[in-house]
C-alpha cells in the first residue's frame, strides 16, 4: 500500500488516498464529491521495495588476534 496525493480542480482541496501501487493511476473521488482531480507526487510511500545495502565493512577495533600473539611483538 501507498498514499497517494491528489487535488481537487473543483475545489481545490487536496486529499490523500491509501490505496495498493497497481491501482495507482485511478482516478479517486473528492471527499466532497468532485470527479475533477488529478494526481500530486506521491509523498509518502509505505512499504517500499527500495533497500538500501548496507556495505558490508569491518568492524574497527574489534579484539584483533594478530597483536595478541606474536606477529605485532617484533
Ligand atoms: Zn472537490
Amino acid at each position: 500500500m501507498a498514499v497517494y496525493e491528489f487535488r481537487c480542480r473543483e475545489c481545490g482541496s487536496t486529499f490523500e488516498v491509501n490505496r495498493p501501487m497497481q491501482q495507482a493511476g485511478d482516478p479517486a473521488d473528492c471527499p466532497d464529491g468532485h470527479a475533477d482531480t488529478v494526481k500530486l507526487l506521491s509523498t509518502v510511500a509505505l512499504g517500499g521495495k527500495a533497500r538500501t545495502a548496507q556495505p558490508a565493512m569491518a568492524p574497527s577495533g574489534g579484539g584483533g588476534g594478530c597483536c595478541g600473539g606474536g606477529c605485532c611483538g617484533g
